[in-house]
């Protein structure tokens, strides 16, 4: 938390008031993900970072992908929340959220995870960082969750209100999604309707040298 405390009070204050008009680009949850959670998008899946450097497995199938292709209005939104998320400053990202979760709090579906990255990935370590710092200003109000094909990145030492899903690749603490053809039985399997899952948005207590593997199937 040392970075957010080294931003001085009347920084923060400016860079509120300067920003008081940015709405946060972000998405009440649907059917299958929860109206309980809402979702942010750093990128895009067309240039995807993790798509470039050839670290996504699944990009042939990648659903972010299709609808940007197929929805003429999905890449220019998306492209608009990468812009804000790059522009934004943590304090005034983290100020819009705990807005938005304080104000659902007194309605009909208050807000318990932020999910970040329907669509692209962490574009460098300084997104890890952003997301981190979110997540522990979070504390206690929502949960953070988000994925990764990002392998080259330094995601372990994260705080334990933001639960990072690998792909692709295991990391010990953390959850990973498996993509199969057919489930196999011997794992915990993705049902794909997270109202009435939440296997990956939270933090599991695993030991250091554990990690969970979820089976999600493609077709
Ligand atoms: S494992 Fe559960 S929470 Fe995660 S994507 Fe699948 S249904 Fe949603």
């Amino acid at each position: 938390m040392a970075v957010l405390e080294s931003i001085s009070t009347e920084y923060r204050k400016k860079a509120i008031e300067k920003h008081e008009k940015d709405k946060l680009l972000c998405k009440k949850g649907n059917y299958k993900i929860g109206k309980d959670t809402i979702i942010l998008n750093m990128g895009f899946a067309t240039h995807c970072p993790s798509a470039a450097r050839g670290l996504c497995k699944i990009v042939n199938k990648c659903y972010a992908l299709k609808a940007e292709k197929m929805y003429k209005a999905v890449l220019p939104y998306r492209e608009r929340q990468a812009d804000q998320w790059r522009r934004l400053p943590v304090c005034v990202y983290i100020e819009k959220l705990k807005r938005m979760i304080e104000k659902s709090k007194k309605g009909k579906h208050p807000i318990k995870y932020v999910r970040f990255n329907e669509s692209g990935d962490f574009y460098d370590q300084s997104c890890v960082l952003k997301l981190d710092l979110i997540a522990r200003a979070l504390k206690g109000l929502a949960k953070v969750y988000t994925y990764t094909a990002r392998r080259d990145l330094r995601i372990a030492g994260v705080c334990d209100n933001l639960n990072i899903v690998t792909s692709g690749f295991d990391l010990f603490g953390f959850t990973r999604f498996l993509p199969v053809k057919k489930a196999s039985g011997s794992r915990p399997l993705c049902p794909a309707d997270c109202t009435v899952c939440g296997m990956c948005k939270s933090r599991y207590n695993l030991r250091a040298n554990q990690s969970m593997i979820i089976e999600v199937i493609i077709h």
